[in-house]
């Protein structure tokens, strides 16, 4: 899951940044509200983290010109001024939800995962199909009595098919979900992780589509 965080204060959003990396987001960091603009109208992500005091464009005019656009990403405002006037303000203006700083990595990750299952409509952070259960907070998925613990990134991709289900997905745009600005990209890198989820689950789940992507089917039964 790929996240835009807008954030001018370099320590904190640095601090930001190596959290959700840690946590297995693909992180984008831009540091002013008009790199903001540029990120957001070139990359489609899948949920915005934004500070609302920035330089040049303010956080909350970003937001509304997002919510002009028809765009209806999952924003999480970072907010100094706990007051009720300006959450108000926020959420009226189309932020999801909003932090008040100073605030716990963990809160915001756990945040993060609600909007995401939100924007996905699950009500728990667990997903099903046919006889697995996968729970992307602890990396593990669970066939009966058996629970199979992927790496960060296979985590990733699986919950991206199966969010995805019935709908191919290009190695291009799994690729973007997982790598943020700033990293290399291995070349064979989606391959190998498809490869090694395939080793721990079965060949049969993830099917490869020639000259398209990779489908996890629509689960019929
Ligand atoms: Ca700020």
């Amino acid at each position: 899951m790929r996240i835009l965080l807008v954030e001018d204060d370099p320590i904190l959003g640095n601090g930001i940044e190596v959290g959700l990396k840690q946590a297995g987001f693909a992180v984008d960091w831009a540091q002013d509200g008009r790199s903001a603009q540029l990120a957001l109208e070139t990359t489609a992500y899948e949920l915005v983290v934004l500070d609302l005091g920035l330089p040049r464009v303010t956080g909350m005019d970003l937001l509304r010109q997002l919510r002009t656009r028809g765009s209806d990403v999952p924003v999480l405002v970072l907010t100094a001024r706990d007051t009720v006037r300006d959450r108000v303000a926020g959420l009226d203006a189309g932020a999801d939800d909003y932090l008040v700083k100073p605030f716990d990595l963990a809160e915001l990750v756990a945040r993060i995962r609600a909007l995401s299952r939100r924007a996905h409509g699950r009500s728990v952070d667990a997903i099903r199909y046919r006889d697995l259960v996968l729970v992307p907070d602890s990396l593990t998925v669970t066939r009966g009595a058996e629970t199979i613990t992927l790496s960060g990134r296979e985590c990733a991709i699986l919950t991206d098919l199966l969010e995805h289900r019935g709908t191919a997905l290009s190695r291009a745009r799994l690729e973007e979900s997982l790598y943020g600005w700033n990293e290399e990209v291995e070349s064979n890198a989606v391959e190998v992780h498809i490869h090694n989820l395939r080793r721990k689950l079965g060949n049969e789940l993830i099917k490869t589509i020639r000259g398209v992507g990779y489908l996890i089917p629509r689960d019929t039964g």
